[in-house]
């Protein structure tokens, strides 16, 4: 049974891997078997570092996610380095906060132009990459608490995350058939980077604490196991489903 969860032999990419999430998830893909192809806008040196103290195979590509050019270039990288590609994590994300009544136009495009354009393209060119391969693949969308709730102050990172879940289960649509599994993963309140002006505000930190049944602030570690089980043959039949993992959040 556990053969299942293997990810031996697979090739995966996941963007934005020098930290946080992304980094968590890397290094548990890697673990369940696969080599990693990270795209970065800088050399994720602690991820390369972590991956060599476990003797983890990475590769690196540096790209930026708002750069229409990124994909195909992640995709001839990774073909170039290990011939083919399965896995692909869209994590790369931003957030910016600001009351919706000054939110500006710049903050709603730069979070739009990673959140989502990105996710769609990225996907594009690795289902284009799939199909000629002809083997089966599987998809991972970062969605967030945002893609089921309004949040507040976040106009532009509630819309991308909104449409995450909705592309996701577009893109099942199409490409079920093809043996292309998308689904995503919906991360509730995680100590990591994005959250840490949150994390910083006594008030708010208490008040998001206090409604988490797990009682703690998510880990990046946290997200490895279900990562994995999306990204393995185990999950072959889930299709264009958001797995929220959030200690309970949206139980509540
Ligand atoms: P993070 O530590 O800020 O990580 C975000 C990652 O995306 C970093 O590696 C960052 O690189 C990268 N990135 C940003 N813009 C990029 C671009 N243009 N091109 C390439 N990479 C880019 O935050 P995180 O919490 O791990 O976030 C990971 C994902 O989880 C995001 O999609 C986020 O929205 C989502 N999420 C997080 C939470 C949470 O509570 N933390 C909750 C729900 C969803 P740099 O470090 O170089 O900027």
């Amino acid at each position: 049974m556990l053969e299942l969860f293997s990810l031996k032999g697979k090739v995966a990419i996941v963007t934005g891997c020098n930290t946080g999430l992304g980094q968590g998830m890397a290094i548990s893909l890697a673990e369940a078997g696969a080599v990693i192809v990270g795209a970065n806008l800088s050399e994720p040196t602690e991820t390369i570092a972590l991956m060599e103290e476990k003797g983890l195979t990475f590769h690196s590509v540096i790209a930026d996610m708002s750069d229409s050019e990124a994909p195909a270039k992640i995709i001839t990288e990774a073909v170039n380095k290990f011939g083919k590609v399965d896995i692909l994590v869209n994590n790369a994300g931003i957030i910016r906060r600001a009351d919706s009544i000054e939110f500006s136009e710049k903050d709603w495009d730069d979070v739009m132009n990673v959140n989502i354009k990105s996710v769609f393209f990225m996907s594009q060119a690795f289902a284009r990459q799939v199909l000629r391969q002809g083997t089966p693949a599987n998809i991972i969308n970062i969605a967030s608490m945002l893609s089921f709730q309004g949040g507040i102050r976040v106009p532009s990172y509630t819309a991308s995350k909104s449409a995450v879940m909705g592309v996701t289960r577009l893109l099942a649509n199409e490409w079920a058939k093809d043996g292309i599994n998308v689904n995503a993963i919906a991360p509730g309140y995680m100590a990591t980077n994005n959250t840490q002006a949150l994390r910083e505000d006594a008030e708010r930190s208490k008040e998001i604490l206090g409604r988490i049944p797990a009682g703690r602030w998510g880990l990046p570690s946290d997200i490895g196991g279900p990562a994995v089980f999306l990204a393995s043959e185990a999950s072959r039949y889930i299709n264009g489903y958001t797995v929220a993992v959030d200690g309970g959040w949206l139980a509540r």
